[in-house]
């Protein structure tokens, strides 16, 4: 996707943080962090929701299996796992991601 910025990044046409990657997907600071460790890992390849990623079962296990480990690592004490999608699920960024959020107690319901 040309004007993707999730996938810009994956190409390291845009400059990110990046704190993990491997063949399939990357992890990166999130530029506007809601918890003191905010991390967001995304497939390299375009999806655009968790829905269509859903469609390849492997990718959508390598995603999550990435974010937990990204979370285990940075959130001793715990984390949250976020998957937004669709404009009221709260999506802004149409390439799937997931948020590892950490450092602080995560309160219930999320707004
Ligand atoms: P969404 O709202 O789609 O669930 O999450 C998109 C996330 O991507 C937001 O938390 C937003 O701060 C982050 N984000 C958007 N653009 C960029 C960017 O260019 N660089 C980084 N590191 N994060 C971004
Ligand atoms: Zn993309």
């Amino acid at each position: 996707m040309d004007d993707c910025i999730f996938c810009k990044i994956g190409r390291g046409e845009i400059p990110a943080k990046t704190v993990y990657g491997d063949d399939g997907v990357i992890g990166i600071v999130d530029i506007n962090p809601q918890a003191p460790e905010h991390i967001v890992v995304m497939p390299r390849k375009h999806y655009k929701n968790v829905a269509e990623l859903a469609a390849d079962e492997a990718a959508l296990g390598h995603l999550m299996a990435a974010a937990t480990r990204i979370g285990e690592e940075r959130g001793a004490d715990g984390f949250r796992l976020v998957v937004n999608t669709g404009p009221m699920g709260g999506q802004t960024v149409d390439h799937v991601h997931v948020h590892v959020l950490s450092g602080r107690p995560m309160t219930w319901p999320p707004g």
